[in-house]
């Protein structure tokens, strides 16, 4: 198997190894597959009986060839050892009725960037070997929360890579220092800076382009790379939970063999939904696919009318993890449906204009697949609160905006098929908004909002975000953004 930029026509020619280590084509583009595996009805049966990581290793085998099956299954079993995944890697829960919630939460960060996070360490630690590399690879991420833990967590004590972190010192919550403050790991990093997330951002970006920095990286054994969600390996992991949910679905005789489900994916960058589309296009008899998301709803326009306009008003929500203006996996979406000519010419517009309107038959084939509904602020906290009074379910904030679009559409559609819904953080990651909405009332403070949210819906706080204030702290440094360069080489010592 074979990989090749979306924005260009020459044939595939990179190895997955190769496209793991680079992460982003030099063209600008994404890396995609040349063509698409697919799996037989006997194939997909045949998977209802093994465990998760079993599933993983034998969907992901049908993309890294250059890797052997006993390495993919080693990684996987590893990466989603029932330590980590505490309750297993993506369980089925049902709801209410035919919907059902896909978490996705159970790692060790509590939301669903460890599902990718967790291998996709593994898989550029061998990909470095195979490319006959042999400096280390040093991961530079900027965050603005989430991103930075779960990169931390995937990271932490995987052989040839060390992760650094750069956070805004008040751009994150209470609760996100100190997860990263408290990070343990022979390898890890983690440096707040005096700015906002912006200047965390841009000062990476600087360092990642500075040719003096990367000459004495290289001198010391280094070289930069970076964890970013556009990166091929973080995306094929994500098929297999749509993989997996299928099988759930068999095994407990909630679908029959062939019978179709949809889903609805709360939806930032469109990575998460597109490996549904991927997973669909392999065999999973997957239906329809709605995208869910919150007021910076610039996907649902784009499914509705075909134009993308990143021109527009940036909202804060309280789902921010969906805060996003430009959802750069969508480009993957637009090569399959469209080809890398057409796809190229949109991402030129999209740059120089902000806007691109794709072509009437593209619109046609993604809408045979994809539908868009947003969920407001208040519509958001209503669904929580109903959720958990009527059900007894309770949905985190990103979750919830989904469990709305999902309603909206059956609504809408009459469409009855069974309904997974992917859901992206543990109700605790952001206790704060789901207290308030469950009960009406502000918690004490953020932190306390576990211990109130715990008490009040009688579950129980998940592993990594319990006992959080009493950790030892490893990680007090902070600089100003002027500093950043240097307190990387500090780290390696140049
Ligand atoms: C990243 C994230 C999303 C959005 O996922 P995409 O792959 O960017 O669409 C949704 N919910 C949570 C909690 C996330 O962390």
């Amino acid at each position: 198997m074979f990989y090749k930029s979306t924005r260009s026509s020459e044939p595939a020619k990179f190895s997955a190894a190769q496209v793991i280590k680079q992460g982003l084509a030099e063209d600008g583009g994404l890396f995609v597959p040349a063509s698409l595996p697919t799996f037989s009805a006997d194939e997909l049966q045949a998977l209802c009986k093994d465990t998760y990581p079993v599933r993983a290793a034998k969907v992901l085998s049908k993309f890294l060839t250059d890797y052997t099956y006993e390495e993919l299954l080693a990684d996987c079993q590893e990466a989603y050892d029932e330590k980590s995944f505490v309750g297993g890697a993506a369980p089925l829960v049902n709801v209410h009725d035919n919907f059902y919630s896909l978490e996705l939460w159970h790692g060790p960060t509590a939301a669903f960037k460890d599902m990718a996070l967790q291998i996709m360490p593994r898989l550029l630690s061998r990909a470095l070997v195979k490319t006959g590399e042999e400096r280390t690879a040093l991961i530079l991420v900027a965050t603005s929360g989430d991103t930075g833990k779960a990169a931390l967590e995937g990271y932490r004590d995987v052989d040839r890579v060390k992760i650094m972190v750069f956070y805004p010192v008040d751009g994150v919550s209470h609760v996100q220092k100190l997860q990263m403050a408290t990070q343990t790991g022979s390898n890890v990093n983690v440096c707040a800076i005096r700015g906002n997330f912006d200047d965390a951002q841009n000062g990476v970006k600087v360092i990642f382009g500075d040719a003096e920095m990367a000459e004495k990286l290289n001198e010391k054994g280094y070289f930069f790379s970076s964890a970013n969600s556009i990166n091929w390996g973080r995306l094929a992991p994500q098929i297999v939970y749509y993989v997996s949910a299928y099988c759930d679905l068999l095994n407990s005789g909630k679908c029959k063999v062939g019978e179709n489900f949809n889903v609805c994916v709360p939806t930032g960058n469109f990575g998460n939904i597109f490996a549904a589309y991927l997973a669909k296009e392999m065999g999973v008899p997957i239906g329809h696919m709605i995208c869910a998301s919150n007021t910076n709803n610039i996907l649902t326009d784009f499914l509705r009318t075909g134009t993308y306009d990143r021109n527009r008003e940036f909202y804060l929500t309280m789902s921010p993890s969906m805060d996003i203006l430009i959802s750069s996996n969508l480009e993957r979406l637009l090569y399959f449906t469209a080809g890398s000519e057409k796809t190229a010419a949109y991402m030129d517009a999209l740059k120089k204009n902000g806007v691109y309107s794709v072509d009437a038959d593209t619109l046609e084939k993604i809408q045979k697949n994809f539908s868009g509904y947003f969920t407001n602020e208040d519509d958001t906290a209503k669904t929580i609160h109903e959720t958990y009074e009527k059900y007894g379910y309770l949905a985190d904030t990103h979750t919830a905006v989904a469990i709305h679009a999902a309603k909206a559409y059956v609504e809408e559609t009459g469409d009855s098929r069974p309904m997974v819904i992917d859901s992206t953080a543990s109700p605790y990651k952001f206790a704060n908004n789901v207290y308030r909405a469950v009960t009406g009332k502000d918690p004490s403070s953020e932190l306390e909002a576990l211990d109130e949210l715990s008490r009040v819906t009688n579950t129980e706080i998940p592993y990594p975000l319990s006992g959080l204030a009493t950790r030892k702290v490893n990680f007090e440094a902070v600089v100003d953004r002027t500093e950043m360069a240097k307190a990387v080489l500090e780290y390696i010592q140049a």
